[in-house]
């Protein structure tokens, strides 16, 4: 494959999502570059921040969920909103979309994100149940909980089905909504991936407290309509069940890889367009990123590993010998921080108090490790704001290690409460024992264990090698 950008060169990528974003921004982050690239989405909307969509929920405008637009508002790229992709023809090198018109490509990127999954259950798709992956499902939710509570006069019962970050999220936004909330899930702790039992107790304990129920070990078995038509209970595995008048389901992502497939494109049996370390597919002129995309077996389902795939794909295009460093499989969801102790190597409960309190306030996710405390889902945006409150809290002491100022953005991790900042290089975490006062904070940009960010702060692609 030619993988150099030319003159000639027609870029086009299906998809106007995170991954996509990113990769229009890599791609003409110079303006010299010559190329042309058209984004071709699905949804009526530009890319936006879909980790945020519970805020729609909770009623927040989508408008403020719009991603930086300055990319798309170059010469070099086109945005077509609401139209799909329906086929490739890998040898003509077309697309055809719904709205019948076809596109000519020299490179295509597919960058197609996921379906969100429902149990596979007689009723899943009954009125009332819904998954939450866009901007429209979030307003069709606020929309059936308006409409279905004028309709049986009373405040609603809802559940939430499965776990993982975005659920316990969802089930706390329908909570907020004035909804009597169930979180539904098999595992017996909460976030299993992500907390240990003791974090997870604390965290089962606050959304109680709260008022949400949480009921663990549980399968969902089958989803039963009313008179009129609209689910109205849960039975489960063991002959018990649970009223809801409205579900989502939060049970995890299928890459959509339909047109891959079609095309005769190499296709991970459990889903995902396989692509090698450069992001290539078994086609040399399809390139796929982000959710879409399947490395090494498997498939991601995070904002930071989704990026990195579309830095690399640019980075190929521009002519940079760069490649994937893999990722671990699991969901970072966001920026991990890990607060590690000081010589003692002891975190005081009070320590462990504040650092809840602040992970209820954030929605970061605490895990206990040998190292100390990690938090886990910080989106880039609250740096500034979490650094704060940690230093409020006596929780840390102004030494940043391990940081990396492409990670954060500009400006966002106060470098005077920050008091250094450490090589941009040092992921490496200051041993154990040399901070004088106080834990330490490792990790704005450990790079969420999704290889590391090729992109410096600058936005020029870097060689890591
Ligand atoms: C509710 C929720 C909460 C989340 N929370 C977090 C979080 O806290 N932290 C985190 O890291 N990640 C989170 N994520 C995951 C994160 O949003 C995704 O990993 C990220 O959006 C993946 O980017 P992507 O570009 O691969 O896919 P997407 O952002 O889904 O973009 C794919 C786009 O392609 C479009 N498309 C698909 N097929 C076609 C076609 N044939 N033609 C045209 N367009 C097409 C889709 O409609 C979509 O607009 C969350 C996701 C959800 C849904």
């Amino acid at each position: 494959m030619n993988d150099t950008a030319s003159p000639t060169n027609e870029i086009l990528v299906v998809g106007a999502g995170m991954a996509a974003h990113r990769f229009v921004e890599c791609l003409l982050h110079d303006p010299s570059t010559d190329v042309r690239v058209t984004v071709i989405g699905d949804e009526g909307h530009g890319p936006y921040d879909r980790s945020a969509l519970v805020e729609v929920l909770a009623g927040r405008d989508p408008a403020e969920l719009q991603l930086e637009r300055a990319a798309f508002g170059d010469d070099r790229v086109r945005l077509i909103r609401d139209d799909r992709v329906l086929r490739i023809d890998p040898a003509a090198r077309t697309v055809r979309t719904r709205a019948r018109r076809t596109y000519a490509y020299d490179t295509l990127v597919l960058a197609t994100g996921s379906f969100a999954a429902r149990v596979a259950v007689d009723g899943a798709r009954l009125p009332g149940c819904f998954v939450l992956r866009t901007i429209e499902d979030a307003e069709s939710v606020r929309e059936f909980v308006h409409t279905r509570s004028r309709i049986l006069g009373r405040p609603l019962r809802g559940a939430v089905i499965g776990g993982g970050p975005p659920g316990l999220a969802t089930a706390e936004a329908l909570h907020d909504l004035g909804i009597d909330t169930t979180f539904v899930q098999h595992p017996e702790h909460l976030l299993p991936a992500e907390l240990d039992q003791t974090a997870a107790t604390v965290r089962r304990i606050a959304l109680e407290e709260k008022g949400i129920t949480v009921r663990t070990r549980a399968r969902t078995t089958r989803l039963d309509p009313d008179e009129s038509g609209a689910v109205t209970a849960l039975e489960f595995q063991d002959g018990s069940f649970q009223r809801a008048d409205i579900v989502i389901f939060t049970i995890g992502v299928h890459p959509r890889d339909e047109l891959a497939r079609n095309a005769g494109l190499e296709v991970h049996p459990r889903g995902g367009v396989i692509v090698d370390d450069r992001c290539g597919t078994s086609d040399e002129n399809i390139l796929a990123i982000g959710e879409a995309a399947c490395f090494e077996g498997r498939h991601i389902d995070a904002v930071a590993p989704a990026r990195v795939m579309a830095e690399l794909a640019a980075a190929r295009l521009l002519g940079k010998d760069v490649s994937h460093r893999g990722h671990d499989g699991s969901a970072p969801h966001g920026i991990p921080v890990v607060l590690s102790t000081g010589a003692g190597g002891e975190i005081a409960p009070g320590q462990l108090m504040a650092i809840g309190r602040i992970a209820e306030v954030f929605r970061v996710r605490p895990r206990i490790t040998g190292a100390g405390v990690e938090l886990r889902g910080a989106r880039p945006e609250q740096s500034s704001a979490l650094w704060e409150q940690l230093v409020a809290a006596g929780l840390v002491d102004g030494a940043l290690v391990g940081a990396d100022a492409g990670e954060a953005p500009p400006g966002q991790v106060p470098r005077d409460v920050q008091g250094r900042r450490a090589d941009a290089s040092g992921t490496a975490p200051r041993p154990r024992g040399q901070t004088t006062r106080g834990p330490v904070v490792r990790g704005w940009g450990e790079r969420a264990r999704a290889g590391e960010s090729l992109l410096g702060s600058s936005g020029r692609v870097e060689n890591p090698a």
